[in-house]
């Protein structure tokens, strides 16, 4: 513990972010980076408390308190404090293998279990883990590790999301032969396709692909397993099979009118910008462009916000958020006390760009879709839409009501679909013959990681179902631990 008085003398200062209506003209990463004063400051508000919750990653109440990778923040907070930031990369890097992501994109359930939060606000843990990593990048003590010896066992690893790409840097430092096969044209998965560059700048994503190149791992894009190559085809060429294809079955909305031009799952809406973006600087058009329309977004979650900002950099004419839950309060309840991860309202970075753009907050609470009405050109026009109440049931479960007489319709030409995910892909799992939880996830136990057939394992969204970065590569980890273990007979990684 660095400074004992230190949670007492300094306030917490958050990131500072760029001004929204300036971001929004760009794809550039909208926070502002820390100095180093200011992140000593805030790593001495550690108390290195006798007890810290920080690093539990324990599911209470169905949500993770504390860090699922049981990165220990103590630990590097007062490294930081004291200036050593080589040292913690060292601390930091044990437990996860790329605090670039997380340290971006987390919703950082760590500081919702630390001490210092308990009485007042919480360490700043996931700007630290940050700066830390890019502090390592710059210095250049980010190299590409090269096992010194290798067993001779080849594993293949279906995916290269976050699950996967921690699954195979794990897999390689135990000195396996490690080859990713991914469907996209680039790595990252979610990470690349999924989340927009100014939460996660693509560079930062395909700097960490490059060391992991340099380091032995080979990628192969643009190929899906199941089409391109049999699934079995693997299971022959290859000792072990990890799948880690992430959860990509979209929840549809099947009202009326849902066949209309201009409706779409936001997972696409998002990816193609992506892509074009890369490629050309969406020179090519190659994108669903919400410029001068009226954007309905259907969904909350990250998701829904990522929609939201894409669509405000488009230069769309109105953005609306519907969410069919009620809004969260604003501070936690008492059914929802520390150190539980906070079931709070956030207004995110898109919000927060719509509410300077647009003068009010996107989001729209109780409210379904009824249908969709389309113009003569069959191209969405309309949304109507019912508000709703929650009622129990008679098995005491909350269920939507509708309110007679609070019909409404908004005018759209853009209707993003971002109301989760169902689960895997069938091909894969099915050409394998792995079984599937009632959920439809494939089915390994938490902790062995193994499905049914042996020599072939699960991880990552695809077995815990859509999730969080943090938590497919924290599976990812655990899963080359016991791949390793599987082809060795023990194993060494943690
Ligand atoms: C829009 C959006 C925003 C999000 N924002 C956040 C956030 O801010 N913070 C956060 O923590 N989480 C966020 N998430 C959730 C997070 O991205 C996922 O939980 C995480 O990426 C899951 O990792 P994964 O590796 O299991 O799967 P994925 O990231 O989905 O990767 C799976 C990969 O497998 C590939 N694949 C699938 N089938 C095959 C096949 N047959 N052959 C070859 N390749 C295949 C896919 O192309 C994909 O690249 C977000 C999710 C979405 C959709
Ligand atoms: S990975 Fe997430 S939960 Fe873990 S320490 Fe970093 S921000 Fe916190």
């Amino acid at each position: 513990m660095g400074k004992p008085t230190g949670f007492i003398e300094y306030a917490q200062e958050q990131l500072a972010d760029r001004d929204p209506i300036e971001r929004v003209k760009d794809w550039q990463d909208f926070h502002l980076p820390m100095s180093e004063e200011a992140l000593k400051r805030q790593a001495a508000r550690c108390m290195a408390c006798g007890v810290p919750y920080c690093h539990s990653g324990v599911m209470i109440n169905g949500m993770a308190s504390g860090c699922p990778l049981h990165n220990a923040p103590p630990e590097w907070n007062d490294l930081v404090y004291r200036g050593l930031w080589e040292k913690a990369l060292e601390r930091l890097t044990r437990t996860n293998n790329f605090p670039e992501f997380t340290g971006r994109v987390c919703p950082s359930p760590c500081q919702g279990a630390c001490t210092t939060g308990l009485v007042g606000d919480p360490v700043t843990i996931r700007t630290i883990e940050c700066t830390i990593i890019d502090k390592a990048y710059e210095a250049g003590w980010v190299q590409p590790e090269v096992p010194a010896v290798r067993t001779g066992k080849k594993v293949a690893v279906v995916g290269a999301g976050p699950a996967g790409l921690a699954c195979a840097a794990q897999l390689n430092k135990a000195g396996h032969t490690v080859t990713v096969y991914e469907r996209a044209d680039r790595a990252g998965g979610l990470l690349m396709y999924g989340i927009p560059n100014m939460k996660l700048e693509k560079q930062v994503v395909q700097r960490r692909i490059d060391v992991m190149e340099a380091s032995g791992i080979t990628f192969v894009t643009g190929t899906e397993v199941g089409k391109d190559i049999p699934a079995t085809q693997l299971q022959q060429a290859y000792d072990a099979v990890v799948l880690c294809g992430g959860a990509t079955k979209p929840r549809d909305l099947p009202v009326p009118g849902r066949e209309l031009a201009g409706i779409h799952f936001a997972v696409d809406f998002l990816k193609a910008n992506t892509k074009s973006l890369l490629d050309s600087n969406h020179e090519d058009g190659n994108y669903i462009s919400a410029a001068g329309k009226d954007v309905i977004v259907i969904g909350g979650g990250d998701t829904g916000t990522d929609c939201v900002g894409t669509s405000l950099r488009h230069g769309c004419n109105t953005v609306t958020q519907l969410e069919i839950m009620p809004k969260m309060p604003d501070e936690r309840t008492p059914d929802n006390p520390w150190p539980q991860f906070p079931r709070v309202c956030k207004t995110d970075y898109g919000q927060q760009e719509a509410i300077a753009r647009f003068g009010a907050d996107p989001r729209q609470y109780c409210i379904t879709t009824k249908r969709f009405v389309g113009d003569e050109n069959g191209h969405v026009q309309e949304v109507h839409t019912v508000q709703v109440e929650w009622v129990k049931d008679q098995q005491g479960r909350f269920i939507p009501k509708e309110i007679p007489g609070s019909e409404k319709v908004y005018p759209a030409q853009l209707v993003l679909l971002a109301m989760g995910f169902l689960g895997p892909e069938d091909t894969v799992l099915e050409q394998l013959g792995v079984e599937r939880d009632p959920r439809s996830n494939a089915k390994a136990e938490e902790g062995s990681y193994a499905t049914n057939v042996p020599g072939i394992f699960a991880a990552g969204d695809m077995r815990r179902g859509q999730s969080l970065v943090v938590w497919a590569i924290s599976e990812g980890r655990q899963a080359a631990r016991e791949c390793d273990r599987y082809l060795m007979g023990s194993t060494n990684l943690p």
